[in-house]
């Protein structure tokens, strides 16, 4: 039986390779984030709107489970992805050469459209004792892998607190999907998570025998922040989505967007039958994800910095979005 099923799935699989070989298709990679965050089902949710049409446009995207927005530019940038998924706060700072790319702005970025809001996820464990952010000061604290967007908005909302991140808590550089079952296993105390919601790392966090709380960000670091930085606004975490956590009201913090990024090098035909597929099946697309509730049209076209690729604008052109 096992045999005659793997056997049934490599001929699946071949002949699915060959039609789509013989039709000349071309490929297109999405990076997105962790695999319980909402970057990787956003890059399984655009792929499905194409995909359906694949025939049509000879193009296939596929997805990839990456270490976050850094890595997303970056790759996009040396021609190993196409298409990323990547915080508005890292479109702006890749575009004008500051923070991770201090110095070198990324030219070749483009903007295809923006999606949902983030907001800055702070989660501690109740018997950690941290109930505001000053008190994460000698705490073991994930503020994110090197690749990530929220390790820039974790350092961020650390420093505006006035705590030295190097110096006054233990900091580790764990990948968001690892981060909720190291909390549960009380190997940390705390992590931040720049993310949509709801997800699956923060239902993990909050479903697990340990008891979590979100830990709200003080008015004073919202405030510090959103005059400091054009990228931040404020923004709650709701916790409707969370019900094995211990709160009971949506929780203050800073925010950004999530926006969808690619390279000046990538055909216009594909990035314009990538937004196409998108904006003409908007209410299908809008189905595909929780946290897509709130989007407009109009408003995926806020929050971006770099130029729009041209074969976005050719779209949004014609449909009358932009003039
Ligand atoms: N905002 C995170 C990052 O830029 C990813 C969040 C997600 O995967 O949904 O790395």
């Amino acid at each position: 039986m096992k045999k005659l099923a793997a056997l049934a799935l490599a001929v699946g699989f071949t002949a699915f390779g060959l039609a789509d070989a013989q039709a000349g298709m071309r490929y297109v990679t999405i990076g997105t984030g962790g695999v319980t965050g909402v970057y990787y089902p956003t890059g399984g949710a655009i792929s499905k709107m194409v995909n359906k049409k694949r025939k049509e446009y000879n193009l296939r995207v596929t997805v990839e489970s990456t270490g976050g927005s850094v890595f997303n530019v970056n790759a996009i940038m040396a021609g190993d992805l196409e298409f990323g998924v990547v915080q508005s706060d890292r479109q702006y700072q890749a575009w004008n050469g500051l923070k991770e790319w201090e110095g070198k702005p990324q030219k070749k970025l483009r903007s295809v459209f923006s999606v949902h809001p983030e907001s800055v996820t702070l989660v501690a464990a109740v018997d950690s004792g941290i109930k505001t952010i000053y008190d994460l000061k000698g705490k073991v604290v994930n503020i994110g892998n090197p690749g990530s967007g929220q390790r820039g908005n974790s350092i961020d909302a650390l420093e505006a607190a006035g705590i030295d991140w190097k110096t006054d808590l233990k900091a580790e550089g764990l990948k968001a999907a690892e981060a909720p079952g190291m909390l549960q296993d009380g190997r940390i105390d705390a992590f931040f998570y720049t993310v949509g919601h709801p997800s699956g790392a923060i239902k993990e966090a909050t479903a697990g025998n340990r008891k979590v709380r979100f830990v709200p960000m003080p008015d004073e670091v919202i405030q510090k922040l959103t005059t400091k930085y054009p990228y931040y606004a404020p923004a709650v975490i709701p916790v409707e989505f969370y019900p094995g956590g211990t709160d009971k009201m949506d929780v203050p913090t800073f925010g950004v967007k999530a926006t969808f990024v690619t390279s000046i090098d990538v055909p216009e035909d594909i990035v314009y039958a990538v937004t196409k597929e998108v904006f003409d099946n908007f209410d299908a697309f809008k189905k595909l994800h929780p946290a897509y509730k709130v989007l407009t049209k109009e408003s995926m076209l806020q929050g971006l910095t770099a130029p729009l690729h041209p074969g976005a604008e050719k779209y949004f052109k014609e449909v009358g979005l932009i003039k």
